[in-house]
């Protein structure tokens, strides 16, 4: 196991990105995964904040592709949703896809920056064409915990009803 799995960054969130250290590094294009990366598998469409935020990304200058290996029409609801070009059974880590993102956004691989929560997929494919790398955890654990954590209380709270 070699750094070709590890990525540049780390972030808790896809909102954690330093955007003006990333400009500065020459970074003009993100790719991003969309499971657990900018939303949890059941979330047919992105909630707001994100939404807001990958317009705030466009209306930077920064150009943006949705690359997921989920079904296409998935990806298909969920890109177009926030108005983000995308590929859906995007194979990676195979580079085919993600050059392909590359051709149609203009950029070259290295002005990239591919944004996933898995490192054999996201991060393993970005590293093999020279992209930056940035690793978000996913977000379906924190959402997962949380919930657990709000049961316990629910059930409490029930508990405390049927006296
Ligand atoms: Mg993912």
């Amino acid at each position: 196991m070699g750094s070709i799995f590890l990525p540049d960054i780390f972030v808790d969130t896809v909102f954690d990105m330093d955007l003006e250290k990333l400009k500065a590094d020459g970074v003009k294009a993100f790719i991003f995964d969309i499971d657990n990366t900018l939303a949890t598998y059941a979330m047919p469409v992105a909630d707001e904040k994100t939404a807001i935020w990958v317009k705030g990304l466009k209306d930077e200058g920064f150009k943006v592709f949705i690359a997921s290996n989920n079904d296409k029409d998935r990806v298909r609801i969920f890109a177009e949703n926030i108005d983000v070009p995308y590929f859906g059974k995007a194979l990676k880590p195979l580079g085919f896809y993600l050059c392909k993102a590359c051709r149609i956004m203009d950029v070259k691989t290295k002005e990239v920056a591919l944004v996933g929560d898995q490192l054999f997929t996201d991060i393993w494919g970005g590293n093999l064409l020279n992209m930056k790398t940035i690793l978000v955890k996913p977000i379906s654990e924190v959402e997962d915990g949380f919930v657990r954590f709000k049961r316990r209380f629910e059930r409490r709270i029930l508990k405390n009803m049927e006296r």
